[in-house]
């Protein structure tokens, strides 16, 4: 089977389960898990930000996040298509009491005059407007990057209406690969950054939540209410150790075969369109009278796995499990998935 139904799909390689294996741990809980201080150590230098900490899942990193910005009552600004909004469980209800006002950005991309004029006024009728969450790359984007310059221009109307920022970056090592920019650059622009391990970067779990020493400090307690305190973790953050080593530049491989992938999407009569492909996400729009699911259908007989994203979309997202000749057969069967006689 080649699965392209999500970058969750990976497994770890032999190198990865070798460090694993070899990782020296101990409790983190107690702070002394050797391997998962020096992940939170490495993350932090990497991306400018004074401290970090490792969280079970991207799901957890985001809402400790919002939950240390926050206060019950208050307003969350988002794209209508966020991961915080959309797929968290009413995460941001539930752990933080807070409500969110949804923007319709570009491809899961705000503006800072979007944000601008969704500022509560401070009035006693209104919730208090405090925190902004950004995605990049958006997911229901099809992968979009946001311009580092747009992100600059939304922190400047953070500060100057004394609001908060934080990043869902889950997929945030894709965007700077496709946009050639270094991590060190984000840290300055976000209060918090949260970036999973466990997509593209091809280990089993894990994500890394960033921002100051106070406000690390502030969400190492909530992950522990939240029961996201574990014991010898080092297992598993010496799998990010791993990947940070030999998985960053190896993301560009996903990109060209998203591209070839897309460019064979294109050349057929059951896809109408595709969202621009930017980094390793491919969102296929069907044309009537085809249906998604009969699509997905036809590809998985063809052992190809899609997954249906809406009733008109499919998605195909590529990863490190995704060599260049499944790439090709891929490209392929997407070609001939139709005969000129139906
Ligand atoms: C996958 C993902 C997350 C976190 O997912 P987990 O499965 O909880 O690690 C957060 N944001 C985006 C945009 C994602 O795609």
């Amino acid at each position: 089977m080649i699965d392209l139904r999500s970058d969750t799909f990976t497994l770890p390689t032999p190198g990865m389960l070798e460090a694993m294996m070899k990782a020296p741990v101990g409790d983190d809980v107690f702070g002394e898990d050797p391997s998962v201080n020096l992940l939170e150590s490495r993350m932090a230098a990497l991306f400018n930000m004074e401290a970090a900490l490792y969280c079970p899942t991207g799901t957890m990193s985001n809402q400790i996040g919002i939950k240390a910005h926050t206060q019950p009552g208050d307003e969350v600004i988002c794209d209508q298509s966020a991961h915080v909004y959309v797929y968290e469980g009413g995460g941001i209800a539930f752990n933080s009491g807070s409500q969110v006002r949804t923007l319709e950005g570009n491809l899961g991309r705000i503006t800072a005059e979007q944000v601008v004029n969704a500022i509560n006024p401070d009035d006693v009728h209104r919730a208090r407007t405090s925190l902004v969450c950004l995605e990049n790359t958006s997911n229901r984007g099809g992968g979009s990057c946001y311009d580092i310059e747009e992100i600059r221009r939304i922190r400047k109307v953070c500060d100057e209406h004394g609001l908060l920022l934080h990043l869902d970056g889950a997929r945030l090592f894709n965007a700077l690969v496709a946009r050639k920019e270094a991590a060190a650059l984000y840290g300055p622009l976000f209060h918090s950054i949260s970036v999973c391990l466990n997509k593209g970067m091809g280990c089993p779990i894990g994500s890394v939540l960033m921002g100051s020493a106070a406000f690390i400090k502030k969400a190492r307690r909530i992950r522990k209410v939240l029961g996201g305190g574990m014991r010898q973790a080092g297992y598993m953050a010496a799998a990010g150790l791993y990947a940070l080593d030999h998985h960053i530049e190896r993301l560009e491989e996903d990109h060209r075969h998203a591209r070839q992938i897309a460019e064979a999407l294109l050349q057929t009569e059951y896809v109408e369109s595709t969202l621009p492909v930017s980094t390793n996400i491919v969102i296929a729009s069907i044309r009537a009278p085809w249906k998604p699911a009969q699509i997905t259908e036809m590809l998985k007989a063809k052992q190809i796995l899609t997954l249906p994203v809406s009733s008109t979309q499919i998605r195909m997202v590529v990863h490190l499990g995704i060599t260049p000749e499944m790439a090709a057969i891929t490209a392929n069967t997407i070609r001939n998935l139709i005969g000129k006689d139906v």
